[in-house]
């Protein structure tokens, strides 16, 4: 399609936020309104998942800002040491419609709800004050369920003070609690979105903080698989974390992005804390067929 931004100058563009749709605390409505007020150019609505957020999003988009519409879809992959982990693909602009797409992520959000459930249902049975049932009701139908619900559960029931200290004390997957998530093979992800038009980039590739991640040589195959590209510029990547993936990216000439991974108010980072290049979503959007870049009116 058409590229309606300039390939440089000193727009910024935040390729990785989340709203009420999944785990964000802002409105999708509310998301593109704090976009604009925070002087972006552009920003991607990438909750996990799902493509909720996308009309709420699009029919509030403030005059001049640009809206990449994507989804953060959860995967697994081989770790390239024997086993496997759980990695995060960004997908943009992809046709939302595409059947193979709409049917894989609708039984993961059904599964995100059982295993919410199983979760509190857990936490319950130990004395905990969290009502497994209460929890789903509050959500909205088609939002996508995950453990940060059950944090802000936990806050509101006054068992801890923060969602980051109810996933450090009790929902870190290390207990008897945690219940994984449904999880997509990444190589059927990255052919999957391909098919419905979409651009892949890995989020968060070497955030090694956050658990195991995948070797350079896993990385390599996933882009001889189809990935686009590597998001770089984020909060849970260290200096060594950003130089890697730079490297690799250059080698194979693969699309490079920054963003936040903005949250709302269940993650302490800030819209805009990381950016991308606005040559980066124009090499995006003009390998898109699946779904425009919107501007706002
Ligand atoms: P889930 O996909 O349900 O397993 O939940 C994972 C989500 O929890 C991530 O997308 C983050 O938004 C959030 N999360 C993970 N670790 C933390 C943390 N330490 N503090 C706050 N949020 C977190
Ligand atoms: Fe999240
Ligand atoms: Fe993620
Ligand atoms: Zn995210």
């Amino acid at each position: 399609m058409t590229c309606v931004i300039g390939k440089t100058g000193r727009v910024r563009i935040d390729l990785h936020c989340h709203s009420t749709a999944s785990d964000g605390t802002d409105s999708p409505a509310d998301l593109v309104a704090a976009a604009a007020a925070a002087g972006l150019g552009a920003l991607a609505i990438t909750d996990h998942d799902t493509t909720a957020g996308w009309a709420e999003a699009a029919a509030a988009l403030p005059p001049g800002l640009r809206l990449v519409r994507g989804a953060e879809l959860t995967c697994v992959a081989e770790d390239g040491r024997g086993g496997t982990c759980t990695i995060h693909l960004l997908a943009y602009l992809f046709d939302p419609q595409a059947q193979a797409v709409v049917d894989e992520y609708a039984r993961t959000r059904a599964e995100r709800r059982t295993r919410l459930r199983t979760m509190a249902g857990r936490m319950a049975a130990d004395g905990y004050p969290v009502d497994p049932d209460a929890l789903l009701a509050d959500l909205p139908p088609d939002a996508s369920a995950g453990r940060p619900h059950l944090a802000q559960a936990l806050v509101r029931a006054g068992v801890v003070e923060s969602v980051t200290e109810a996933f450090t004390k009790l929902l870190h997957g290390r207990n008897g609690y945690y219940v994984p998530s449904r999880k997509t093979p990444v190589r059927d992800a990255i052919a999957m979105v391909r098919a419905a038009g979409g651009v892949t980039v890995l989020a968060h590739g070497f955030a090694h903080r956050r658990g195991p991640v995948i070797t350079a040589e896993v990385l390599v195959d996933l882009v001889g698989g189809g990935l686009d590209g590597v998001e770089i510029d984020h909060p849970d990547h260290d200096p060594d974390a950003r130089a890697r993936l730079r490297a690799i990216a250059a080698e194979h000439d693969l699309i490079v992005t920054g963003s936040s991974d903005y949250h709302g108010t269940n993650k302490t980072v800030r819209l805009g804390a990381e950016t991308t290049d606005p040559g980066m979503l124009a090499a995006i959007v003009d390998r898109a067929t699946g779904a425009d870049l919107l501007v706002g009116a």
